[in-house]
């Protein structure tokens, strides 16, 4: 049955069920209760027409509410029992723990968080019984190989400092468990590659947590570009900064953070410009500056403007930043016409817009797509693979990737001249197979 013949249903036995309420003689059941306070009415309860498939991992289809026109709800969800989802550890409690993903594990429909690992037992202890995880499922760091031994455990999802991701990344994966890791996937190239050596030789699969590769408006994005929508794409313009605080937090230090605004908020642009073209730049030019003596930078940069070239033609410049207020947003400049995302990279709130040239006007469309919890999405994802033995979108070979690029912006910046980078020919050559278009 289609939507528009549900609709039609529903909206004839509701204009019966109007139609008779006032009429003497309905045989309707009692038509009012009494209640101390007066009577209120007593409707016949009854389900929406609803196409209900046999198959779990199919939607229930609910009846047609809006207006064709209208921006819809989209499918059901189709969440699967707490028995058949994959179980999580989650490392290090921060801000994106706390905040994003385990808020996030509540609107996952194949995930499930079993097990916490952090510094802090009194807080482990509070947010364990916020979410109802076993207190033997809580380990320390000195415990975290004894992940081991719990089989409710199949992932483990790293929100850990960045110079961390190596050690407990390896250590997982010969602990026998999957790996989620948050980008940037490592502090260098030689890292990341003992990581997916690690999970190789285990036999784990390594997934990196690009949020922004199953996000639904950069997802249409990449199709607009890759079908050439607006023609060719000549450049790319991107930028992500922010005004960062406190000098004492571990962004600001070298060994745990790596670097500073190019791997933390910078990374998305590179990130998300290589994921919407498909191909690898062949040469990358670097600037880093850091206003002196600000106590934030002794150890790591402040500001970093770099330009990419991609063997198709297209230039991408782009700039990142701890030092500025709040600004992240790219523009795709194509033959005859642009998209533009702004902003682009927070968890919430994307706005998508593009412009065609057309004569004397140009057709400026707002790009409405439902907010999906881009956590949820990235972690079913992950689960998904587990599940059906795939290789993650994101896998390790992705985040190598853009650590190889982001040490040649450095590279640059210290040398003073462009830096080229291994000719890739392959489209998409560090991603596995597409995601579930649901994901
Ligand atoms: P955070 O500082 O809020 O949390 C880090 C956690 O690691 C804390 O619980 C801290 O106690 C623990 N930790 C363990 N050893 C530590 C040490 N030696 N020094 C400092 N902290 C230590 O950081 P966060 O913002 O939650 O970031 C964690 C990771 O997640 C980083 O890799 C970051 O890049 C990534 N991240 C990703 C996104 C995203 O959108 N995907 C957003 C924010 C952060």
């Amino acid at each position: 049955m289609t939507g528009r013949g549900l609709a039609v249903g529903t909206v004839g036995s509701a204009l019966i069920a109007c139609e008779k309420k006032p009429t003497a003689n309905a045989s309707a059941p009692t038509e009012t209760a009494s209640t101390p306070s007066g009577p209120v009415p007593k409707l016949p309860a009854t389900s929406p027409p609803a196409e209900v498939p046999a198959d779990p991992q199919k939607p229930i289809e609910l009846e047609q509410i809006k207006a064709k026109t209208e921006q819809q709800e989209g499918s059901t969800p189709t969440p699967l029992p707490e028995d058949q989802r994959v179980g999580y550890a989650v490392v290090g409690l921060g801000h994106l723990t706390l905040n994003q993903i385990l808020p996030a594990f509540s609107t996952s429909t194949k995930s499930k968080v079993v097990a916490l690992v952090s510094g802090s037992p009194e807080k482990m202890q509070k947010v364990a019984a916020q979410y109802g995880i076993k207190k033997e499922s809580c380990y320390s760091y000195a415990d975290y190989d004894k992940l081991r031994d719990n089989k409710e455990v199949q992932a483990i999802y790293i929100v850990l400092p960045n110079g961390m991701h190596a050690e407990y990344t390896v250590r997982g994966a010969q602990a026998g468990k999957h790996i989620l890791c948050e980008k940037p996937m490592a502090n260098t190239a030689a890292e990341c590659q003992a990581m997916i050596d690690a999970c190789k030789k285990a036999d784990r699969k390594l997934m990196i947590a690009y949020r922004i590769q199953y996000e639904p408006h950069h997802r249409k994005v990449r199709d607009m570009v890759q079908k050439e929508q607006f023609g060719k794409v000549k450049s790319i313009m991107a930028n992500n900064g922010q005004n960062s605080d406190n000098p004492k937090h571990w962004r600001f230090n070298k060994a745990l953070a790596g670097g500073g605004s190019l791997p933390d908020v910078g990374l998305y642009c590179l990130n998300t410009i290589r994921y919407v073209l498909g191909e690898e730049p062949t040469e990358v030019v670097g600037y880093v500056h850091s206003t002196p003596n600000d106590p934030r930078f002794t150890e790591v940069e402040e500001q970093v403007n770099w330009l990419m070239k991609f063997p198709s033609g297209v230039q991408a410049s782009c700039a990142t930043s701890y030092g500025h207020h709040d600004d992240k947003q790219y523009k795709i400049l194509a033959d005859t016409g642009w998209i533009k995302m702004d902003p682009a990279f927070p968890y919430k709130g994307l706005r998508l817009a593009t412009s065609q040239a057309q004569g004397d006007e140009n057709q400026e469309i707002q790009h409405q797509l439902s907010d999906k919890d881009q956590f949820a999405t990235e972690i079913d994802h992950f689960s998904e693979c587990i599940k059906e033995n795939k290789t993650p979108f994101t896998p390790g070979e992705e985040g190598l990737q853009d650590q190889k690029i982001m040490e040649a912006i450095y590279q640059s910046a210290r040398e003073g001249r462009p830096v080229k980078l291994a000719p890739v020919d392959k489209k998409d050559a560090f991603r596995g197979p597409e995601p579930k278009s649901e994901a």
